[in-house]
């Protein structure tokens, strides 16, 4: 459904990625693709924006064509204080990663924690029960708020056990040590930890921990790059289904689109385009 831009334009409609870095995100082939698909016209550029310029960045946005941007790393946190106003989910969880226009107001929204849960309707069913949530970052964040609003009760399992309790404090769930979570419990494991992102041969648990979860469950890790992380190798030896998460960037980024722009633009779109610039012939070129 397409319903029209949120802001009025003259020209083509412009969004942005501000991060540092940004060279290497898939934001700009996954939301050129839905503007194509859209039929509208606009533009989206990823831009290396260091901690100093964000104000100035976000400041060209309250003027068309801007319609929104991303934020990514390092940026999520210091842009709450730059927003004219939040949505729930970006105040909650203390970050936001989409900041969309609105007239000359700017909005914090968070698209991770909505986008991990569409991500994650495929592999969990309807059932909802146990969920262990590795990290306690900002992924982490949005990952305990979305799944608990969305039924299941949370464990949260951080390398630093301090900071696993310091989000639970605030956000609820329980924090628990590796060592004494009731593994054999839990129906589905997040990995919203940065363990394999920089190492593909690295996973946030053992493999004892993997096969300690119960038969049906599922898991889920944020990383994708390799496509089949550790963590997902040990899933699927130990039997249990695992998906990457590139279907989470995907949600995340559609529904940031429908935000900026009113078009609902489908899932596979997004997903398409990125995993066609993941692919060898194109890794010069987008990821
Ligand atoms: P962050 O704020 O830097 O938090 C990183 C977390 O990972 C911390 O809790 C840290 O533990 C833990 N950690 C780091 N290295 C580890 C290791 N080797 N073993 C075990 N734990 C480790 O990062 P973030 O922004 O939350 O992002 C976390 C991950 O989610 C990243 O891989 C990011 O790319 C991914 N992500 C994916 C999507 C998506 O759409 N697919 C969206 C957002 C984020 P300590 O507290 O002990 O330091």
């Amino acid at each position: 459904m397409t319903t029209g831009p949120h802001r009025p334009a003259t020209g083509p409609l412009q969004a942005y990625l501000f991060a540092d870095p940004a060279a290497h995100s898939l934001s700009p082939v996954m939301h050129r693709a839905a503007f194509r698909h859209a039929g509208l016209p606009g533009e989206y550029e990823a831009r290396r924006v260091p901690p100093e310029d964000l104000p100035a960045a976000l400041r060209g946005l309250r003027v068309p064509p801007a319609c929104g941007a991303n934020l990514s790393l390092p940026h999520k946190e210091a842009a709450l204080a730059l927003m004219d106003d939040l949505t729930p989910a970006a105040r909650a969880i203390g970050a936001v990663n989409t900041v969309i226009c609105r007239g000359e107001d700017l909005i914090g929204e968070n698209t991770d924690a909505p986008g991990l849960l569409d991500a994650l309707a495929p592999l969990t069913g309807p059932d909802r029960g146990q969920a262990a949530v590795l990290g306690a970052g900002g992924a982490a964040r949005a990952a305990v708020w979305a799944l608990q609003r969305d039924g299941w009760a949370v464990t949260v399992v951080n390398r630093t056990l301090a900071r696993a309790e310091a989000l639970t404090a605030e956000l609820g769930g329980t924090a628990v040590a590796g060592a004494d979570v009731p593994w054999e419990n839990m129906a589905l494991l997040v990995n919203a930890s940065s363990a394999g992102l920089s190492r593909p041969d690295e996973s946030p648990v053992t493999d004892e921990v993997v096969a300690r979860l119960p038969a049906g469950a599922a898991v889920y890790d944020m990383v994708y790059r390799p496509a089949e992380t550790c963590l997902l190798r040990q899933a699927r030896a130990a039997g249990h289904r695992g998906e990457n998460g590139l279907s989470m960037l995907a949600a995340q980024a559609r529904l940031s689109f429908l935000a900026w722009t009113g078009a609902d633009v489908p899932l596979h779109v997004f997903l398409n385009a990125a995993q066609a610039a993941l692919q060898p012939h194109a890794q010069g070129e987008a990821p």
